[in-house]
């Protein structure tokens, strides 16, 4: 590294740049090891969607969307689900959420008059309140816009346990908790819904490019769903595909189970009008944003039934089992078997394809 070594837009684009910069330049200045009254099962080393700490399910997420309000949500609904999605995916009851803004000299009352109704009507919608947050203002030379950050906690409650104990009755099981580390060969992966729906509606919004009259984001907390998924139970772990797509989730759980993934692209949700956009930019829909979206690996004996119940939401009604697990040794990382019948390695994008989408 040198001096002049600085910060690009893939240092926060949620891929390998990003993650690169976590693990060499902050971890060990936040390690917490000598501190051994705190029982810390998930911590920011794993780089899970939240951490947990004395069985407090915990995770903060910052908000710089542009535009502020795209079709299908705003930076307000996209604040409250993102948060709400990524304690939510831990397996548990996402209970309370924080809120702070940064907001610019100079930004219209009235747009943050919509901004904050539409946290309220989703943070009520979740039956999650917005219960603590803090107000900062910047002049405009710094700031043309407004930031979000939102944190959140969540609870253990007895369903996770349940499905723990369900897990159990089919294969083995150590964890306490749905991290991206736990998935074994042979869990089916299960996908609630259509990929890239958020990113391609958000930028051919902003670019002006007109697939947005038919396509919406699909921000939207899926805490309900989630909760109604871990009743059948044999959930094993849990994501939602946000920055980087389904490609980075993915290969992060390949990673850290340091298993082989087989996804079948036939089975994997498109909608056409995401399909012919990624085509006419050279864009690959698996790299897109979601922001409504969680894969979700359960043991096999139970995926179908699994499925059939995701069905029965409205955001889980096009859900499909995408692929499996499988062994390093036949699957290195994530490997795609095409519509045509070929296969090909799915790596994670090194950045976001498409920038400032949450
Ligand atoms: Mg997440």
């Amino acid at each position: 590294m040198s001096k002049h070594d600085k910060i690009t837009m893939a240092h926060g684009a949620g891929g390998r740049v990003m993650q690169e910069l976590i693990s060499k330049r902050i971890l060990d200045k936040f390690s917490a090891s000598e501190l051994k009254d705190l029982n810390i099962e998930v911590s920011l080393a794993d780089l899970d969607d939240s951490a947990v700490v004395n069985d407090i399910v915990f995770t903060t997420d910052s908000h710089t969307v542009d535009p502020l309000f795209f079709p299908g949500g705003d930076i307000g609904s996209l604040a409250v689900a993102g948060t709400i999605n990524d304690i939510a995916v831990m397996g548990v009851k996402p209970i309370a959420l924080s809120c702070g803004f940064i907001l610019s000299e100079g930004f219209a009352i009235e747009k943050l008059d919509k901004i904050i109704t539409s946290m309220g009507e989703t943070s009520r919608a979740a039956g999650v309140p917005i219960i603590t947050g803090d107000t900062k203002v910047v002049d405009h030379k710094t700031l043309h816009s407004m930031f979000v950050n939102t944190s959140g906690i969540g609870m253990r409650n007895e369903l996770l346990d349940r499905n723990i104990e369900i897990i159990k009755e089919y294969r083995d099981f150590n964890g306490r908790w749905l991290k991206d580390s736990n998935l074994k060969v042979g869990d089916k992966i299960i996908l609630t819904g259509s990929i890239g729906d958020h990113g391609i509606a958000l930028l051919s919004y902003r670019e002006g490019i007109g697939f947005e009259t038919e396509l919406k984001s699909d921000v939207a907390p899926l805490n309900y769903l989630i909760q109604g998924a871990l009743e059948i139970g044999g959930i094993v772990a849990m994501k939602d595909p946000t920055r980087g797509g389904l490609a980075n989730a993915l290969n992060e759980w390949s990673e850290k189970s340091d298993v082989g993934i087989l996804a079948i692209e036939e089975q994997i949700p498109v909608k056409e009008s995401v399909h012919s956009a990624c085509e006419m930019l050279g864009l690959d829909p698996l790299n897109i944003g979601n922001e409504g979206k969680a894969i979700i690996g359960v043991v096999p004996q139970l995926a179908d039934e699994l499925l059939a119940k995701i069905k029965t939401y409205p955001e889980g009604k096009d859900a499909a089992i995408i692929g499996e697990v499988r062994s390093r040794v036949e699957i290195k990382g994530v490997v795609l078997e095409t519509i045509v019948g070929g296969k090909r390695i799915v790596d994670a994008p090194a950045g976001d394809p498409v920038p400032r989408i949450c």
